[in-house]
């Protein structure tokens, strides 16, 4: 039974002309499939239909080809229709509503497929470093822009929709860039006062309303705050007053702040609900229902949020993609069953490196067509096996997790009293704290599992691994980080080692903080080397961080994180050497070498922090395989103990061992292929 307190959060809600079955509503997201991906997109949406979401939204869709984001869906034409068709029947084989965001990107995309001239309220250059200019648009442009977004719309009602969405959010949008002054310079009347820089948003509104209102409902996506003052939209100044002027006259409003980065901030920097304070005061101005996001995991915190009136529908793009089934736990008073976000932005990175999305926390991420995983359901076991797994990290527990689903006899042995491994250290670094979800949600599962048993405290060596009996053997035992400064830049030891005091995130993690002044040198590029800055400089060590990469944290780009690590890192007074590496090393400090000339100088450092490759332990799998012990069928290593990577991996590994029992690379591809490009011809 689940706490009448909730009860609230399963109220129909209606919008404009159609009505969803409860406050569930999944905003817009990109998800790296697209239209190169259209199938496992479709069954992606699908699934959180079933799970209980009452709006599903698409990722961005272009309507144009001077709108030409390479990899997202489009509505350019009929030709678009029928791939997005597929994904509002699975949609509404759950009995859910399906959205579509329309979108013009004006300045921000150069249009390399398509070789359009980017269009812009004023003649700018594309942002970023692409030699491409937006051109100014004229009369006629804006009346051909009204054409397209109502074609689109009509193209979108016959494809199925529900809500054909104007998009007015992230700097990313036509609407958004006329309203803005910065970017908006001209002097007709789409430019210059606020009545003026709206106008081209409000006939958008009208316009899709009059092609497609009477079946379908018309919500505004809006930015209202651009976290930069007042320069910018902000909810204190004219993202109000834009709220204020157009207040009835779309069927829902969906709010968040700008850009990219501010809307999908991380745990790091942001916790639950870090949105309100900026989105709140938007039901105050209109009658018409509000959907805000903020990574909400919290049943409590979403029915307060609705009874106090601060939003009508709960929106999310993490918390759906970590849980597509959250809802139905809910409803079900099961909320202990969610799978939380953790807020990584591991599903942002798979987007912005053009590969099918993946989420650290939900294996079966954009796996459901593909492989066919459920996240809910497994099969049933269908061998007699008994399974040992050694070691108790994300691997390691998602596949004791999985295989205890699965009905087998699992042992689970793990050589220390902590248990979640790397998840667990790494859980306490700043602003990592939500990390641990990814252990403690697997050992609230396992809880409940009688055949899987949890051994602390034991050490496995092949002798013991043999005494268990077990016929299938796993081993996750995880990875340790190189002490020798070998990884990306230096493919064998650091010249110099043994002449410094030379220390690993191992070291730092188990509590050691060394001597200052430190040199840590990160040719890891993801979170490590700047969260240990973080924790040498507030123990109060003068820090300097070398990196061979032009930025700090350079894949942090792509979970959204990496301007504000440097920014942390500068406030905090790191000195920053990047395009530079470590030559060697000797009694006195470091020499460093410009990654591009070679040309070097001497750092005077008392020691130095080596956060480089990583590297796992054969000793237990070599001796298991020379035993070559009749009792074991199949022995398998999981995770960072078969290759070190993301937690995100690792959790795969597990889950992917706990579905096949093999992690051996099969002859052929073992996922069904989409080949758009291949159809075609
Ligand atoms: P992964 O990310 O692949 O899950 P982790 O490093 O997070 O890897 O976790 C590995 C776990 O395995 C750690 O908790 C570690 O204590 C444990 N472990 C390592 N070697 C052994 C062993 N021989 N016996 C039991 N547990 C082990
Ligand atoms: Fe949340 Fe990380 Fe999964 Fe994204 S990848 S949904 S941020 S847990």
């Amino acid at each position: 039974m689940r706490p009448a307190a909730h009860d609230i959060l399963f109220e129909p809600v209606r919008i404009g002309p159609v009505t969803a079955r409860n406050r569930f509503y999944q905003v817009p997201h990109c998800n790296g499939m697209g239209r190169h991906w259209p199938t496992p997109m479709a069954a992606m949406r699908g699934m959180k239909a079933e799970g209980g979401w009452a709006v599903i939204c698409t990722e961005q869709c272009d309507i144009h080809p001077t709108s030409n984001v390479t990899k997202e869906i489009r509505l350019w034409d009929e030709q678009d229709i029928p791939y997005l068709a597929r994904m509002t029947d699975m949609i509404h084989a759950h009995g859910s509503l399906a959205g579509v965001e329309l979108v013009h990107s004006g300045h921000r995309v150069a249009n390399l497929e398509s070789r359009e001239i980017p269009l812009a309220p004023s003649a700018r250059p594309v942002p970023g470093f692409l030699p491409f200019t937006a051109r100014a648009m004229d009369k006629q442009d804006i009346r051909d822009y009204r054409r397209w977004h109502r074609n689109a719309a009509l193209h979108a009602r016959t494809a199925g929709f529900d809500l054909v969405y104007v998009y007015a959010g992230h700097d990313l949008s036509l609407p958004m860039h006329f309203l803005s002054r910065r970017h908006n310079q001209r002097t007709d009347e789409y430019g210059g006062s606020l009545e003026n820089r709206v106008r081209l948003l409000r006939e958008l509104i009208e316009d899709t309303r009059d092609a497609v209102g009477g079946t379908c409902a018309v919500p505004v996506r809006i930015a209202v705050d651009e976290l930069l003052g007042p320069s910018g939209i902000c909810a204190e100044g004219e993202g109000r007053d834009v709220i204020a002027m157009l207040a009835d006259l779309p069927d829902l409003w969906d709010v968040n702040v700008s850009a990219w980065e501010n809307d999908s901030q991380t745990a790091r920097f942001a916790a639950e609900g870090y949105q309100e304070q900026h989105v709140g005061f938007v039901k105050s101005l209109t009658t018409k229902p509000v959907v805000g996001v903020g990574r909400y995991t919290s049943p409590d915190h979403m029915a307060a949020l609705v009874r106090s009136g601060k939003l009508d529908f709960i929106g999310a793009a993490r918390p759906s993609i970590a849980d597509p089934f959250l809802p139905n736990k809910i409803a079900e008073g099961r909320a202990e069953d969610i799978r939380e976000c953790i807020g990584c932005n591991i599903c942002v990175s798979g987007d912005k490196v053009g590969a099918p999305m993946r989420c650290t926390q939900n294996p079966t991420m954009s796996e459901e067509w593909r492989r066919g995983w459920h996240p809910e359901k497994i099969a049933a076991r269908d061998t007699d096996d008994t399974v040992l797994i050694v070691g108790a990290g994300p691997a390691g527990l998602e596949a004791a997790r999985a295989l205890g689903q699965r009905g087998y006899q699992v042992m689970l042995a793990e050589a220390s009293r902590d248990l979640g491994g790397r998840v667990s250290r790494e859980s306490r670094l700043p602003g990592l704290a939500t990390w641990a979800r990814v252990r403690d949600w697997r050992l609230g599962q396992i809880a409940k599992m009688p055949n899987v048993s949890i051994y602390r405290e034991s050490r496995m060596d092949a002798d013991a691994i043999h005494t268990t009996g077990a016929s299938l053997v796993a081993l996750a035992t995880g990875a340790t980080w190189r002490a020798d400064g070998a990884g990306r830049w230096h493919d064998t030891a650091i010249p110099g080692l043994g002449t410094l005091p030379a220390y690993t995130p191992d070291d730092i993690m188990a509590g050691t903080i060394p001597e200052g002044p430190v040199v840590l040198f990160d040719d890891d590029h993801y979170y490590m080397g700047g969260l240990l800055a973080e924790v040498l400089r507030k123990a109060g060590r003068a820090v300097t961080l070398i990196t061979p990469d032009s930025l700090v944290s350079a894949f942090t780009q792509y979970t959204l994180e990496q301007a504000r690590i440097q920014k942390r890192l500068l406030e905090m007074d790191v000195t920053i050497l990047t395009s530079t590496t470590l030559a060697r090393l000797d009694a006195n400090g470091t020499t460093v070498a410009c990654a591009f000339t070679g040309r070097e100088r001497h750092l005077s450092a008392a020691s130095v922090v080596l956060v480089t490759g990583q590297t796992t332990d054969d000793t237990l799998y070599n001796a298991l395989v020379a035993a070559d012990a009749p009792s074991i069928r199949r022995l398998v290593r999981i995770g960072d103990c078969n290759a070190p990577g993301t937690i995100a991996a690792a959790v795969y590994a597990g889950h992917r061992f706990a579905r096949r029992l093999d992690t051996a690379h099969a002859d052929v591809a073992d996922f069904k292929r989409e080949n758009v490009e291949l159809a075609a011809l």
